[in-house]
C-alpha cells in the first residue's frame, strides 16, 4: 500500500513504521533445509530418524537422545518432546491392555498369578517399542512446525 502521512489512526503510527516485511516471513522451510531431503514428520518418526535429513539415527541408546544428526549434523538441542510421548503411549497401552486383560479374564479364566506373569512383561515391552515411533514423531512434527516455548516478543 502506499504511504498515506495524513491519516488519523487511533493506534499509535510510529511504532508500525519499525518492522521491515521481510521480518514477518511465514515460517516455511528454511534455506539450509534445500538440500536435503526433509521427510515427513511421520517417515521419520515411524523410522525414528532426523527430523531434517531422514537418514541419521535420532536415538543413542533405547530412548536417549544424540548430540546432533551424525547425517546432516542437525543439533538435536532444540528438541524438548516433554511428556507428550509418554502420555500418547499411556492412552494407547492403557486401553489396550485392560480391554484384553478383561478379555482374557471372560474368556479363559485364568489364574490371577498367570495375569500379573502376562500383562506386566507385555505392557514394558509394548511402552518401549511405542515410546521410540512416537516420540521421533513428536520430535519431527517440532521441528516440522517449530513449536517452541512461548515468549514475548520485545520491541
Ligand atoms: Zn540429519
Amino acid at each position: 500500500m502506499t504511504q498515506h502521512s495524513g491519516g488519523s489512526s487511533e493506534s499509535s503510527p510510529e511504532s508500525s513504521r519499525e518492522s521491515s516485511p521481510a521480518e514477518t516471513t511465514p515460517a516455511a522451510a528454511p534455506p539450509e533445509n534445500a538440500q536435503w531431503q526433509t521427510p515427513t514428520p511421520w517417515q521419520a518418526g515411524l523410522k525414528a530418524r532426523c527430523p531434517r535429513c531422514g537418514k541419521g539415527r535420532l536415538f543413542k541408546q533405547v530412548l536417549n537422545l544424540r548430540d546432533n544428526c551424525e547425517c546432516c549434523g542437525l543439533d538435536y538441542k532444540f528438541i524438548d518432546a516433554g511428556d507428550g510421548p509418554a502420555v500418547f503411549v499411556m492412552f494407547l497401552l492403557g486401553a489396550t491392555m485392560v480391554g484384553a486383560a478383561l478379555f482374557v479374564e471372560f474368556t479363559y479364566s485364568p489364574p490371577l498369578w498367570l495375569h500379573a506373569v502376562l500383562w506386566l512383561p507385555l505392557t514394558v515391552l509394548l511402552a518401549v517399542v511405542l515410546l521410540r515411533p512416537i516420540k521421533a514423531t513428536l520430535i519431527a512434527l517440532q521441528y516440522h512446525n517449530k513449536a517452541e516455548q512461548g515468549r514475548l516478543d520485545r520491541d
